[in-house]
């Protein structure tokens, strides 16, 4: 965390507050800075997903708010893409809603699919930015369709900043709830999250969440981490993100010259974020014949020294392994370097 972050949250450590008040005043705070209808501040992108799904079942009928995770009487059903399908789906269903699948990863979906899979005990569509693919509805279609039915559309965009713009893209397409970490990026308490959305869906998140003792009660988010992530965000705001960029660049050029003289790894810069995000990684790709391991006991060796280190693992090229440079503090390159010298030494000695 930056300085003014942990500045922030040591200053609300010591003052008195009336939880209620504060949590209403950041939302409204943090919306008028993103230009945005209405802002809720949770433990993460994760409780964003559970909270939203409050949300869309439960709206703010004091009733239905009462009984959910039960459904009775309640619509229940969230459309998702399967090929979106992981593992925070989960959360969807703790609320107490019921996952509907569409479309299939290897043909893809169909607005057809999504028009036939609404009905009337739909509740809510999710869409994961992250996992969007090519052959999946694209969202500006997905929205448009749900709200024919006006059925509400949640966006998880959890790790979608920077680029600042990314804050308002979603909801400008016209996603009624759009959750993102407030611990990545951001650089706010690695417990925190932001929902941004319509403010009847915002105001029944912050119903079902603390201090209320309903259903989000357990995400509880502390005044501090509230203080802490208002200042993230004013922060993120200010930066000079091209200069932060530039900053990945040089710190991944010194790290590529300094290995220039392995002659087991081959190393190539790669931006893969969606949405132009554009933060530049480092592949590091390991002659695994000559240095006779697979990459596992590559990684476990980093992740067993001192400091341990790890390294991205893509799933698709298993002789590589990745560098995000967004989140080191300068000097950290040069561990790395160090370390990762260290562990060739260690292997080509071992044979
Ligand atoms: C990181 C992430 C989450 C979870 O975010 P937290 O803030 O850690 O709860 C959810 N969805 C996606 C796509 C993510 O990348």
């Amino acid at each position: 965390m930056p300085d003014e972050v942990k500045e922030a949250m040591l200053e609300a450590a010591e003052k008195y507050v009336n939880i209620y008040e504060l949590q209403q005043q950041a939302g409204k705070y943090i919306a008028k800075l993103l230009d945005i209808e209405a802002a809720f501040i949770t433990s993460g992108a994760a409780a964003g997903i559970f909270l939203s799904t409050a949300a869309c079942l439960a709206g703010s009928d004091p009733a239905k708010i009462a009984k959910l995770p039960d459904t009775i009487n309640i619509c229940n059903e969230v459309i998702i893409h399967r090929s979106h399908y992981n593992h925070y789906l989960q959360l969807v269903r703790a609320a107490g809603a019921k996952l509907v699948e569409i479309g299939s990863p290897l043909r893809g979906t169909s607005i057809w699919e999504l028009e036939d899979a609404i009905r009337e005990k739909t509740a809510a569509v999710l869409y994961f930015v992250a996992y969007e693919r090519s052959g999946d509805i694209p969202l500006q279609d997905f929205i448009n369709v749900a709200h024919k039915s006006d059925i509400p559309v949640i966006v998880d965009a959890a790790a979608e900043l920077p680029p600042v713009r990314n804050f308002k893209a979603f909801n400008d397409l016209g996603a009624d709830l759009v959750l993102f970490s407030g611990g990545k990026a951001l650089r706010g308490p690695q417990n925190s999250g932001l929902i941004l959305g319509k403010s009847n869906l915002i105001n029944s998140c912050m119903l079902q969440s603390s201090p209320n003792e309903r259903l989000g009660r357990p995400l509880k988010v502390s005044k501090e981490v509230i203080a802490g992530l208002v200042v993230a965000v004013e922060r993120f705001l200010k930066l000079d993100h091209s200069k932060e960029i530039e900053k990945c660049n040089i710190i991944l050029d010194y790290i590529k010259e300094k290995l220039s003289s392995e002659e087991t790894i081959d190393m190539s810069r790669v931006y893969k974020n969606h949405n132009a995000a554009l933060i530049p990684r480092l592949n590091i790709k390991f002659d695994l014949k000559r240095l006779g391991v697979i990459r596992q006991e590559i990684v476990d060796r980093l992740i067993a020294g001192n400091p341990p280190i790890y390294f991205g693992e893509p799933k698709n090229s298993l002789d590589t392994l990745t560098i995000n440079p967004f989140v080191l503090i300068p000097g950290d390159e040069k561990v790395i370097i160090n370390r990762l010298k260290d562990v060739l030494g260690h292997i080509k000695n071992a044979k």
